[in-house]
């Protein structure tokens, strides 16, 4: 079900588990700011989901809200794990679900990274 971004925060959420270590998930990286671990329903060859360490339900919550150091910790935590998975010269897509319209399902913020395919236009 697609959640209401401006929703306070949910410490229950299954992310904010995963951040607690009571929900196994393979940990690809992992800094001061943010972790990255395989999405659990691939939807290309390489579908990693990077969240922040901070409580943020979304990409607006983090914006408005962050510390300029989180924020940019995040930003090059998303970058780093791209960069150290080899991505950069075939290519990747970001994507960061806000809200019910965008399909957002967990209400904490994660941004997508797909590669190790071409992706088509964007909404295909
Ligand atoms: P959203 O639609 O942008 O909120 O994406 C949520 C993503 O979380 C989906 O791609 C799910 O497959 C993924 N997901 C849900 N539960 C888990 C989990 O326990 N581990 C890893 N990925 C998950």
């Amino acid at each position: 079900m697609p959640i209401d971004a401006t929703q306070p925060y949910d410490d229950q959420n299954i992310f904010a588990k995963i951040l607690r270590g009571e929900i196994p998930a393979t940990r690809l990286y992992e800094d001061a700011y943010a972790i990255a671990f395989p999405d659990i329903a691939p939807q290309a060859p390489t579908h990693i989901l990077v969240i922040p360490k901070g409580a943020y339900v979304s990409w607006d919550d983090l914006s408005a809200r962050g510390s300029d150091a989180e924020i940019a910790g995040f930003v090059r935590a998303v970058g780093k794990v791209a960069r150290d998975a080899g991505l950069v010269a075939p290519g990747y897509r970001l994507l960061a679900n806000t809200g019910l319209d965008s399909h957002q399902e967990v209400p904490h913020l994660h941004v997508h990274i797909f590669a190790g395919r071409p992706l088509g236009p964007l909404l295909a």
